[in-house]
């Protein structure tokens, strides 16, 4: 009943021109193979207009990576929700673990984030996962349902679709190590079992990705788990055919 999300995270990867070649062989083969997937490419700011322009409403969206928590004013370097969205961004990556330990973002942050990405109608993919040492010592579910509850606070949300979750363990993101299937399952209920008590109109509906060295080899194992409806991923999201090999997985 949840149509998968694969959605691509590229960083601080390509240039702008680079990106358009790597459309120029995305696009039609995405067509082509045309997976049972909505599938999205997160990709730096710059790149937006051009990227949305040219998949032109098509089967691939463009996300952004991050925005500011301002609307606008005098915050130097700072992107804001309503930049994003007339860029052609549909949905913005909030949180995520590189974001909260390189720029020290905090859960008040990322609250803001969420609120901001609201005001101007881009779907927050709101990034939540524990540490090595967390899960070691036995807190990961505790991290990921406050970092959960921090994020989400107050919001309403009326549409499922306003709304997206990635379980990302940090030790697995970009480390090559993935979450065993039947782990990221388990969190991925956890989150979906805390969406019905704070969101019970829409929690069923919301899609929850897992994040953390999916690849081609791994993807169809993850997402056959019944609470995993997608994924967020990074380093084989700069290859064409591992981005779609994912989805077509999906
Ligand atoms: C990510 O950037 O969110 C991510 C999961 O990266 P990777 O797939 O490279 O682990």
């Amino acid at each position: 009943m949840r149509t998968p999300l694969i959605a691509g995270n590229w960083k601080m990867h390509k240039t702008p021109s680079e990106a358009l070649t790597w459309l120029g062989d995305f696009l039609p083969k995405l067509s082509d193979q045309n997976p049972n997937a909505d599938v999205l490419l997160g990709v730096p700011a710059t790149h937006i207009a051009a990227m949305a322009a040219r998949a032109g409403g098509g089967p691939l969206g463009i996300a952004a990576q991050d925005l500011s928590a301002f609307d606008e004013g005098a915050h130097t370097g700072e992107i804001s929700g309503a930049m994003l969205r007339d860029a052609g961004a549909t949905h913005v990556i909030i949180g995520h673990s590189e974001r909260r330990a390189d720029h020290h973002e905090d859960d008040a942050t990322v609250h803001a984030k969420v609120a901001a990405a609201r005001r101007h109608q881009l779907v927050p993919i709101v990034c939540v996962g524990e540490s090595e040492e967390e899960r070691d010592a036995g807190q990961a579910e505790a991290v990921v349902l406050r970092q959960l509850e921090a994020a989400l606070g107050d919001m309403a949300f009326s549409d499922a679709g306003q709304l997206v979750i990635a379980y990302e363990p940090v030790w697995a993101i970009g480390t090559g190590r993935t979450a065993t299937a039947s782990d990221a399952g388990a969190m991925a209920s956890v989150i979906r079992d805390a969406l019905k008590r704070t969101l019970p109109a829409v929690a069923d509906g919301v899609r929850i990705l897992y994040g953390g060295s999916m690849k081609p080899g791994n993807a169809a194992e993850l997402l056959a788990q019944e609470d995993i409806d997608g994924g967020l991923i990074g380093g084989a999201s700069l290859q064409t055919d591992d981005l779609l090999a994912i989805a077509t997985a999906a």
